[in-house]
């Protein structure tokens, strides 16, 4: 079966070449628009469309000696995980038995950037206490300690998180669990396939959710809204790591009775469809608007307004965010529903299309903040 978003590939740069002429001849001085291309933009959008292919060739079979039970490197991932947990907990204790003594004016001083979360970890490059004062003996272990700690902590994380990942991915895939499915084979006629679309649609929503939501796979998604234009190439920032991850799996849907090509046929369809809600030069489509994911849903999603985080993160129905936006409603007091939030993209100065008013005004409106600074886990906006 043909790959449609491979298929895709000469529709991708026709259009991509429409867009950017029709940027170039509505551009009025002065007016910079997201939608504009700009070379460097563009390149890197489309090398990271490339790696996006490419990549996953090398992760995927890496990924799969992870998997318990038959993958060569559980064990030393579970021997370098326990080693390196044993090692923070000690170092942790080392860190405890060298507490602030008493007189450690300056290292008190230190501790106290770190109690508040200081970045800087009272440390200076002069290898002094912030006071001034040189460093005791004690206050140098306690360092050491802090900094060999954190190291061995971060890798016993990775270690189970690959493990974790490794099985989970390879054991959820659409070919095992069809072998094991609980419901009858939808076949491979019209309606099979567009159940298989619309639950992969529906799977696809939990899980570009969660990616915002949480901070290691908000890592992986990111690359998707690294570019502060907003255009058809932006499609293209799609993600290169996604086999360390941890998703809800699509291969459910074999469970179910949806045989593997027509799941493979979903992902395809679901990918080509999120190109073309890139874009500016697209306005609002009326009724649609209430179904569908369209360019102005999704400008949204990719607004770095506070108010637009975590927002529309359907692919092709925006009922996803309707559904459970309303169910979770009060969790979230900020939380605005789409059709309220499009108030506020009225056309931008000069009559352009809707797009985020920071965007319309990239440049020269304070509120542009950039992306990697404002999006992502809510946890990580600060007061
Ligand atoms: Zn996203
Ligand atoms: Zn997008």
């Amino acid at each position: 079966m043909v790959d449609v978003s491979l298929a895709a590939i000469p529709f991708y740069f026709a259009t991509m070449g429409a867009e950017a002429a029709w940027h170039r001849r509505h551009r009025s001085p002065g007016n910079v628009s997201p939608g504009d291309y700009e070379r460097n933009d563009t390149l890197t959008s489309l090398a990271m469309g490339i790696g996006s292919l490419v990549v996953p060739f090398a992760t995927r079979p890496l990924m799969r000696q992870f998997e318990l039970g038959s993958g060569r490197w559980v064990r030393p991932a579970l021997v370098v995980t326990a080693g390196a947990a044993f090692t923070a907990v000690a170092a942790d204790a080392v860190v405890r038995a060298h507490g602030v003594a008493p007189g450690e004016v300056g290292a008190a001083q230190g501790e106290t950037g770190i109690a508040r979360g200081s970045i800087t970890d009272g440390r200076r490059s002069d290898g002094l206490a912030p006071s001034g004062a040189p460093l005791t003996r004690r206050e140098r272990i306690r360092r050491f300690a802090r900094r060999v700690g954190g190291s061995a902590a971060v890798a016993a994380i990775a270690g189970t998180g690959a493990v974790v990942a490794g099985t989970l991915t390879n054991r959820t895939t659409s070919h095992r669990l069809w072998s094991r499915r609980i419901l009858p084979d939808w076949g491979d006629g019209p309606a099979a396939a567009i159940a298989a679309v619309l639950a992969w649609d529906a799977i696809y929503y939990w899980n570009h959710r969660i990616q915002h939501e949480v901070r290691y796979l908000w890592a992986i998604h990111v690359v998707h809204h690294s570019s502060e234009h907003y255009n058809l190439s932006t499609a293209l920032r799609q993600p290169v790591a996604e086999a360390f991850g941890t998703f809800v799996p699509y291969g459910l849907l074999a469970l179910l009775g949806a045989r593997p090509a027509l799941i493979e046929q979903a992902r395809g369809v679901n990918l080509v469809y999120q190109y073309w809600i890139h874009t500016v030069v697209i306005g609002r489509l009326g009724p649609l608007e209430k179904v569908l994911n369209t360019p102005s849903h999704h400008r949204v999603h990719h607004g770095s307004n506070r108010r637009y985080l975590d927002r529309n993160h359907g692919s092709i129905l925006i009922v996803w965010d309707k559904l459970f936006r309303d169910l979770r409603g009060g969790g979230r007091t900020s939380a605005l529903r789409p059709d309220e939030e499009h108030r506020n993209l009225r056309p931008g100065e000069g009559g352009g299309p809707r797009v985020p008013r920071h965007r319309a005004r990239r440049g020269a409106s304070t509120e542009l903040v950039r992306p990697d600074r404002v999006r992502g886990p809510r946890t990580r906006l600060g007061p």
